[in-house]
């Protein structure tokens, strides 16, 4: 009993923290904070802490790992979180990934997209997407690269099933606020380059726990938000 209200009580003040930075960061660039989704990401943590988030009154939840997502949905049963799929995916996943969450912000190959589409036949409403951008120079990064970009997205956004909503990057890591800027601003043009050819799209899925206030900055729609709120992972 000790121990998990002192996780709930840790969570909790973890959670106003991240909120109170989100709302300084939203009021400093002039946008609605509301316009923000925060995710916690939960990746290696116990459903303990999932749970206590969900009290304290988290609404989305982020994982990387398919096996490890679905058990964490089968120890939550009752919650009505919004699950979103944000680590490498593969296509023999797709079935588990369209069948449990409601976003996967992590597309950036053609044949991923279209297994997904494949598997989304039986849903009443359509998966939300983002295709995954590599930024910057790091091969070994997931991502598609930003040349291949327009072709992808033009692709990814006629299959059925699937609603394209935004991009989505994980940026080299840097220490220095223009510079983390200088990435998110990058998504942001890409963007608001596909918009010009006429693909609008209302999400930016850009900014952890380092550097949220970078990415609120440029625009961020969605924060994918794990050790700022859950501590250090397992
Ligand atoms: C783990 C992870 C996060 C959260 O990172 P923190 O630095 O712990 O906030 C966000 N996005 C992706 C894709 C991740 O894998």
């Amino acid at each position: 009993m000790a121990a998990r209200a002192s996780c709930v009580n840790a969570v909790s003040e973890r959670l106003e923290r991240v909120r109170a930075r989100i709302a300084a960061a939203a009021e400093a660039a002039g946008r609605d904070p509301h316009a923000i989704r925060l995710i916690g990401v939960s990746k290696l943590q116990p459903v303990a802490a999932i749970s206590a988030a969900l009290d304290a009154g988290l609404e989305d939840v982020g994982e990387n790992f398919v096996q490890e997502a679905l058990q964490k949905m089968d120890a939550l049963p009752d919650r009505t979180a919004t699950w979103h799929f944000i680590g490498t995916l593969q296509s023999n996943k797709a079935r588990d990934v369209a069948g449990h969450f409601d976003w996967v912000h992590s597309v950036d190959r053609l044949k991923v997209a279209r297994r997904l589409s494949a598997q989304c036949r039986d849903r009443t409403r359509p998966l939300n997407v983002c295709i995954q951008v590599r930024l910057g120079d790091e091969p070994t990064k997931a991502g598609v690269r930003e040349e291949e970009l327009g072709a992808l997205a033009a692709a990814v956004s006629t299959l059925p099933g699937l609603s394209l909503r935004g991009l989505m990057c994980v940026p080299p890591p840097e220490t220095d606020p223009q510079r983390q800027r200088g990435w998110f601003r990058r998504l942001r043009e890409l963007r608001d380059e596909l918009a010009t050819r006429g693909l609008s799209l209302d999400s930016l899925s850009m900014g952890m726990s380092a550097d949220l206030e970078a990415a609120v900055a440029e625009g961020a729609t969605h924060l994918r938000i794990g050790t700022a709120l859950f501590g250090a992972r397992h």
